[in-house]
C-alpha cells in the first residue's frame, strides 16, 4: 500500500492560481517559490487542498505588490518620504513632525527583529497583515543574522530592504529610540496634556513597541488609536509576537479580516507560505536531506523538542515524557517488544517505513530514539490493514547546542530544521515554542503539543500532550481581553462569530480557531 512520494524537486502538478504572482520569472535565484507550491500540492498530507487561499486575499495582494512596487526604496516616493526622516539622524531628541505640505502617497511599516528566528517569522508575518489591512508597505531593517535566509517575497524586482544608508537602519531597536519616538510615550505624555490626537497625527514617524510590557504602547490595539496612525508616514514596528489574533476581535478590522480569511485556521498558512520562500541556500538543504532521508517513508513524523531550561527538565525526563506522547497518548510510534531477541525481532520483516525527524538544539533525544528503534524489534502497530511491523528510521540535520541568534549560518540551520517539519505528515511540537508554531502552521497541521514535563510531574494526571484544535499559532503576550465573555457575548448578541480561544499549550495566550 506504499504511496509513491514526489521528491521535493520533482514537479509534477501544474500550480493553480496562487498567492505566487505570475509576474516572478520561473527563477532559478529562488527555487523554492515554485518548488514549493508545487511539492505541497502533490503532498498527500497537504492542507491546502482543504483551505485554499481565497479569491478576495488573492486580489488583495496583487494590490498589495503593486503598491510595494510604486513605493520601495528605488522609488521616487521612497525618497520623498525618507527626506522627511533626516532629522532622525541629526537631532535624535525631538519628535518629528510631518511637513504639512507632503500628502503621505505611501506610508510604510518597518519591521525590525527581535529575539529567535520563530518569534521573528511570526511578528514579520503579522506585520505584512497590518500592510494589508491599513494599505501601508512592508520593509524591513534585516541585520546581518537575517540576510540569506529569505529569497524577495515581492514581484518585478521590488525590494523590501531598509537600504544601507537609511537615516535609522540598525538604530531603531534601542531604548533610546524608543524612549523619543514610542506610540505609548507619546500617547502618555498627551495624555495630560489632552492633545493626544493633534500630537500622534503630526508625526513623521513613530515606535510601536509591541511588547506587552507598557499599557500605553497596547493601545496601539485600539481602533481609535488606529485612526490616528492612518496618516503617519513611517510606523516601526518592534514586537516578538504573533499579533494577527487581536486584529479579529477589533471592529475596526473584523469585516475586512473576514473577507481576507474566512477560513480562520489557515491564516498564518497563507500569509507565511506567501511571505517566506527560503532562499537557495537553505532550500537546497532542506531537498536533499528530504531526498534522502524522508521522502521514501509511508509517514513522516516531524518531532521538534525545544528544552526552555535544561537544568529543570534534563534529557532523563524528557525522553521518558517523549515516549508517553508518541508512543502511549497519541499512538504515533509503536511500542518496543520488552525482548531484543524474540523470534519475530529477525523473522518478521518490517511492512511500514516511518521516518521521524528530530529537530533539537540538543542531541540526545536524537541518538536515543535512534538505538531504540533499530536495537529492539517495534511491537505490531496494530493498525490493521497489513500495517504490520514499523521499521522507524530516526533522523537530525543538526545540533547546535544553543540558541545563537546573532549567527547567520546558525540560523540557516534553524530555518532548514523549520521548514523539514513543515514537511512532515504529523507533528509533535513543544508547548510555547515560536519555533514550532511557524512548522506546523505553515504545514497546516494541527500538532501534538508537548507538554512540560515539570507540570507533568506536579500534575500526574494530566496528558504528556495535547492534540491542538487548529494549526494556527497561539499570541503570548496579547493586550487584556477575557476570551471567554466575549464568545458567549458575540454569540448571543449576533455580532461576528466567535474565532479566537485560549491556547491549548498556553493558558494565558490565544489563537483564532
Ligand atoms: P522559541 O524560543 O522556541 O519560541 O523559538 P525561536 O525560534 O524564537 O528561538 C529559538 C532559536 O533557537 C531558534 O531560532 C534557533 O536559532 C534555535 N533553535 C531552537 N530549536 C532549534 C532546533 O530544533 N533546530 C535548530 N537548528 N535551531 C533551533
Amino acid at each position: 500500500h506504499r504511496v509513491p512520494t514526489p521528491s521535493a524537486r520533482d514537479r509534477i502538478v501544474p500550480l493553480r492560481p496562487s498567492l505566487v504572482s505570475s509576474s516572478f520569472p520561473d527563477q532559478p535565484s529562488c527555487a523554492s517559490r515554485q518548488q514549493l507550491p508545487q511539492w505541497r500540492s502533490s503532498s498527500s498530507s497537504n492542507s491546502s487542498n482543504k483551505s485554499p487561499a481565497s479569491p478576495y486575499l488573492l486580489s488583495r495582494i496583487r494590490d498589495y505588490e503593486q503598491r510595494h512596487k510604486r513605493c520601495d526604496p528605488h522609488s521616487e516616493s521612497f525618497l520623498r518620504n525618507s527626506q522627511e526622516l533626516v532629522r532622525v539622524n541629526n537631532s535624535p531628541d525631538a519628535l518629528l513632525t510631518r511637513s504639512k505640505d507632503l500628502a503621505p502617497d505611501c506610508r510604510y511599516i518597518v519591521w525590525v527583529p527581535v529575539n529567535g528566528l520563530g518569534n521573528r517569522m511570526l511578528s514579520l508575518a503579522s506585520s505584512f497583515v497590518y500592510a494589508l489591512l491599513t494599505d501601508r508597505v512592508l520593509l524591513v531593517d534585516f541585520d546581518d543574522s537575517m540576510s540569506g535566509l529569505f529569497c524577495e517575497p515581492f514581484p518585478d524586482d521590488a525590494t523590501w530592504l531598509l537600504p544601507g544608508d537609511f537615516t535609522f537602519k540598525g538604530r531603531s531597536n534601542g531604548e533610546k529610540f524608543r524612549g523619543v519616538y514610542s506610540l505609548g510615550n507619546l500617547l502618555e505624555k498627551s495624555e495630560k496634556k489632552h492633545d493626544e490626537e493633534i500630537a500622534v497625527q503630526a508625526t513623521a514617524l513613530l515606535y510601536l513597541y509591541l511588547s506587552g510590557d507598557n499599557n500605553y504602547d497596547m493601545l496601539f490595539y485600539r481602533d481609535d488609536t488606529q485612526k490616528l496612525l492612518t496618516n503617519v508616514p513611517w510606523l516601526v514596528l518592534r514586537s516578538d509576537q504573533h499579533f494577527v489574533p487581536y486584529f479579529f476581535v477589533m471592529p475596526g478590522f473584523r469585516a475586512e479580516l473576514d473577507r481576507l480569511f474566512p477560513d480562520k485556521e489557515a491564516v498564518f498558512q497563507h500569509v507565511g507560505r506567501y511571505l517566506f520562500s527560503p532562499t537557495n541556500r537553505v532550500w537546497g538543504r532542506v531537498a536533499r536531506f528530504y531526498d534522502t532521508y524522508l521522502a521514501k517513508a509511508e509517514q513522516r513524523i516531524g518531532l521538534q523538542v525545544r528544552v526552555f531550561y535544561p537544568d529543570k527538565t534534563p534529557a532523563s525526563l524528557m525522553l521518558p515524557h517523549i515516549l508517553r506522547c508518541m508512543q502511549v497518548v497519541s499512538g504515533i510510534l509503536p511500542r518496543l517488544q520488552q525482548n531484543e531477541t524474540s523470534p519475530t525481532s529477525s523473522a518478521t520483516r518490517s511492512r511500514t517505513l516511518k521516518a521521524v525527524l528530530v529537530a533539537s538544539l540538543l542531541e540526545e533525544f536524537y541518538t536515543e530514539l535512534k538505538d531504540m528503534y533499530w536495537m529492539r524489534p517495534a511491537a505490531d502497530d496494530g493498525e490493521g490493514g497489513g500495517g504490520g511491523v514499523a521499521a522507524v528510521g530516526v533522523y537530525q540535520t543538526s545540533h547546535e547546542g544553543w540558541q545563537e541568534t546573532g549567527n547567520g549560518a546558525h540560523n540557516v540551520k534553524a530555518l532548514v530544521d523549520i521548514y523539514l517539519l513543515s514537511m512532515c505528515d504529523v507533528l509533535v511540537t513543544s508547548h510555547f515554542s515560536t519555533f514550532g508554531y511557524v512548522a506546523h502552521s505553515l504545514a497546516g497541521l494541527r500538532p501534538w503539543y508537548l507538554q512540560n514535563p515539570g507540570d507533568y510531574e506536579a500534575k500526574r494526571n494530566e496528558p504528556a500532550c495535547v492534540r491542538a484544535v487548529s494549526p494556527e499559532p497561539c499570541f503570548h503576550f496579547h493586550p487584556y481581553y477575557d476570551t471567554n465573555s466575549a464568545n458567549h457575548g458575540d454569540a448571543a448578541g449576533g455580532g461576528p462569530a466567535p474565532v479566537i480561544m485560549n491556547c491549548e499549550d498556553y493558558e494565558w495566550g490565544f489563537k483564532l480557531a
